[in-house]
């Protein structure tokens, strides 16, 4: 098993497990930190959110 960051792919050791995959936390900080303006990134990044959580609880 890798590191891979399932959103962004950086080898990261210090990924996390989010709902059952790994994320780096670059990408945690910017799913949880709501203070960002770069709305297009949030929106991306909880697009994702939503695949891996409809992924998680089907599985
Ligand atoms: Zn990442």
């Amino acid at each position: 098993m890798g590191f891979e960051c399932k959103i962004c792919g950086v080898d990261d050791k210090a990924s996390i497990n989010f709902l059952g995959k790994k994320i780096c936390k670059e990408c945690i900080s910017k799913i949880t930190n709501t203070e960002t303006d770069t709305v297009l990134d949030y929106e991306y990044y909880k697009a994702n959110i939503k695949e891996m959580w409809l992924d998680y609880i089907t599985n």
